[in-house]
């Protein structure tokens, strides 16, 4: 199972260090500060 998640920005990002919750995985993009949640 993949822990990289893209941004919009088109930056890939790994929530693997990132605790998941039951709303959702909330991924902050440090290239363009967009905040998104994942939901799994
Ligand atoms: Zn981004």
């Amino acid at each position: 199972m993949a822990n990289i998640v893209k941004c919009q920005c088109g930056t890939s990002i790994d929530i693997s260090g990132i605790q998941a919750r039951k709303d959702g995985i909330k991924v902050w993009c440090r290239v363009c500060g967009t905040v998104t949640v994942h939901h799994r």
